[in-house]
């Protein structure tokens, strides 16, 4: 595991640059308040036909975002015909990601508003994912440049809506910045997000057959990609079962070393005891639970408190819960917007109405009824073994647990086979020392809070079920998109 002891200092540099991109906003974001935005296949060959598909924004309805025509598996494999891996030296290649990283940064405005219809990201949300998207493209054309070793080939990066920008991003310049080509499949959400990025990276010099954006379903478009012979590995962001079946897709590839890189879901638990500080605790599960309406990968699902300190501590907390603001996501004001979508939405209310039933629920907080929102909930279990699957939203389990019991706690936890990311707040150091040496978890967050992994800074991944390393934003990421001298081409 990598250990984030209180960070405090990246978070206070982001805030400063977050305060000014803020003022930017209201300048920028009102000339995109209508905007529709258009996603063809950026293909070589185009999609022919199809039916455009309308994008509403999640948070109102009656926006129409833009429209989408999604390729079928015949635009797959013409894509995979025409890719041709950045025949450029790595000089030239990372000269082009900085290019593009100072263009994401040029046409803030538009790439902000597009993942507020879009995605539903709120100011701060939205502002974060941006200053990510530029700083891993620059993060990984610097990597790039200290190489040894050839491009694989093609790559398939097939990336998730909840980053729709950063992590569509990331998987994309860590390919190039190796010399692959890609054939990127955005999630189905948020093709136009990645259509106005993919415009941005192409003008920035980035050629178009070493670059091919294949909006489409991930039964037809996705598939396709994964099992096309031609793949030279597969970079995917997105749920356990997908990588799985990714993985067996892979089986007949040309190439038996082709790599997946999957990041996948998890259960990701904090531990608060009796010694923490209550304020920061609680400030730090509110974020780590409901900021991005819970819907990272990261996020809080699982608190344990120590039952000494429970009573005060559930107090602050609802009282917290209480000041979230959770609504439009276009408004300054809004903590917590809405759910990626209608079936996302019901997915989480129909989880929430069955523990509501069982007596579960212990505290929600109000939210708008149209618009795919979710209430902030907090559900009451008996440990994580009760946790059945990972539920994408603004929902926080909480169980208590005695102090003797913390070795029963941390083996729960280990027992879920998941381990992306895990809190802990306390001021033993032993204590630390000791749940965090036994924990099989990819990043560790003591005393703040556990998202928001910072490119360079903390890479960013995790171990058993929820991934498959290296970590996103760290220094063995671009290699990973490299042929070892032990790998030699197939012929
Ligand atoms: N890197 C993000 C974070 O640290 C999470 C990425 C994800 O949700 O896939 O919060």
């Amino acid at each position: 595991a990598d250990i984030y002891a209180p960070a405090r200092e990246n978070a206070k540099g982001w805030d400063l640059h977050a305060q000014t991109d803020l003022d930017l906003i209201d300048t920028q974001r009102g000339k995109f308040r209508s905007r529709r935005w258009t996603a063809e296949a950026l293909m070589v060959a185009k999609a022919e036909g199809g039916q455009p598909k309308a994008i509403k924004n999640p948070a109102l309805p009656e926006d129409q975002v833009g429209d989408v025509v999604w390729a079928t598996s015949r635009d797959v494999s013409q894509a995979v015909s025409d890719a041709k891996p950045w025949q450029a030296t790595a000089e030239e290649r990372a000269q082009i990601l900085r290019r593009a990283s100072n263009l994401y940064e040029e046409n803030f405005g538009e790439l902000f508003a597009v993942l507020a219809r879009e995605a539903g990201k709120t100011p701060l949300d939205g502002v974060a994912e941006l200053r990510e998207a530029v700083d891993f493209l620059r993060y990984y054309a610097n990597r790039g440049l200290e190489l040894e070793r050839e491009a694989r080939g093609i790559f398939a990066c097939i990336s998730p809506w909840n980053f729709p920008l950063a992590i569509f991003t990331g998987q994309i310049a860590a390919a190039l910045a190796a010399g692959n080509a890609v054939v990127a499949k955005p999630a189905e959400q948020t093709p136009l997000t990645a259509c106005v990025a993919v415009r941005l990276l192409h003008e920035a010099g980035v050629p178009t057959s070493a670059l091919q954006l294949l909006p489409g379903l991930g039964k037809t478009v996705g598939a396709a990609l994964v099992s096309d012979p031609r793949i030279s590995g597969v970079c995917f962001t997105g749920s356990t079962a997908t990588a799985l079946s990714i993985n067996k897709a892979m089986a007949d590839n040309a190439d038996p070393t082709a790599p997946l890189i999957a990041e996948t879901g998890g259960l990701n638990a904090m531990i608060v005891d009796s010694t923490a500080l209550p304020e920061q605790a609680v400030a730090d599960v509110i974020a780590s639970a409901f900021q991005s309406a819970g819907q990272r990968c990261s996020a809080l699902r699982m608190l344990y408190l120590q039952r000494d300190v429970a009573d005060t501590f559930l107090k602050m907390l609802y009282g917290a819960m209480d000041e979230l603001t959770v609504g439009d996501p276009w408004r300054h004001a809004t903590d917590v917007g809405p759910v990626i979508d209608q079936s996302a939405q019901s997915q989480i209310l129909d989880y929430i109405t069955d523990a509501d039933r069982a007596g579960r629920v212990l505290k929600d907080v109000a939210a708008p009824s149209t618009g795919t929102y979710v209430k902030p909930t907090v559900i009451e279990v008996s440990g994580i073994a009760d946790l059945t699957r990972e539920v994408f939203g603004p929902v926080l389990h909480i169980a208590m647990f005695e102090a003797e019991e913390l070795d029963d706690v941390v083996a729960d936890i280990n027992a879920t086979g998941y381990g992306l990311t895990f809190g802990i707040h306390s001021r033993i150091d032993d204590r630390i020392e000791a749940v965090t040496r036994q924990l099989t978890v990819g990043n560790i967050y003591v005393n703040r809070n556990q998202i928001g992994a910072v490119v360079g800074s903390q890479p960013f991944g995790g171990e058993g079920l929820s991934g498959t390393g290296p970590k996103a934003g760290g220094p063995r990421y671009v290699a990973k998109f490299t042929r070892s001298e032990a790998e030699p081409v197939s012929s």
